[in-house]
């Protein structure tokens, strides 16, 4: 009896243990979201005493980053409720579903963003993506020139290089506010927020001093891993 008991005991941890080994991350279980799983917000703080980038100023847009990761899952939950509930058919609906490429891009450039900072280290010129960059704008410096003279254009949106892998070329593209020009098939590799919440508290309006302040803490270990 004694023996029975613990070998239960055993099996029954032997099951514990392998079901926790079995349990995703939280990063593996982003990558394979199933439909209708929350999108979860990403942790940046490790980004806190970045150079040229206040707290105050990272706390808030790490807040605002949270609310579209937020209203991403509110507008995601109701049009699938008008969905099941047959209220296709309605302005409502049409006026959300528009809504969603503004919330779901929100979430996605601010993770691009905040994932592409933190180092302090140049871009190898022995690197693919610096040959790709120099081969597209005559030069790494023409390049730079162009991406900076996009982020001081007038407006609110992002600065975004982008690889179509159709043709290999490289564009820095001006989107507006979140959803606006975006280039289709394309691969955002290098995304900046040039919305006045990314620099205002610490810059004003001097923007091209922020861009300068972005330069800086480029993660290009993170911009080459995006490109293939
Ligand atoms: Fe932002």
């Amino acid at each position: 009896m004694k023996k029975q008991i613990i070998l239960g005991t055993l099996a029954m941890c032997m099951i514990i243990a392998w079901s926790l080994a079995t349990l995703d991350s939280p990063a593996q279980r982003s990558e394979a979201r199933r439909p209708g799983e929350a999108f979860q917000p990403a942790d940046f703080g490790k980004l806190i005493g970045m150079e040229g980038f206040s707290n105050t100023l990272l706390q808030n847009h790490f807040k605002l980053y949270q609310g579209y990761v937020k209203n991403s899952n509110l507008l995601d939950e109701k049009l699938n409720t008008m969905l099941r509930d047959g209220k296709t058919d309605t302005p409502e609906y049409a006026e959300l579903k528009r809504r969603f490429g503004f919330e779901f891009n929100g979430m996605r450039l601010h993770e691009l963003y905040f994932g592409n900072l933190g180092e302090k280290k140049e871009l190898d010129p022995a690197s693919p993506l610096y040959a790709a960059l120099s081969r597209n704008f005559g030069s790494y410096a023409q390049w730079k020139k162009d991406f900076m003279a996009t982020g001081t254009m007038r407006g609110i949106g992002w600065v975004i290089l982008y690889l179509d892998p159709l043709s290999g070329r490289l564009f820095n593209e001006w989107v507006n506010e979140h959803e606006v020009n975006h280039l289709a098939g394309c691969t955002p590799l290098l995304v900046m927020d040039v919305f006045e919440h990314a620099y205002m508290t610490d810059y004003q309006l001097d923007r091209p001093r922020y861009v300068e302040a972005f330069f800086k803490n480029i993660n290009w270990d993170a911009v080459s891993k995006r490109f293939p």
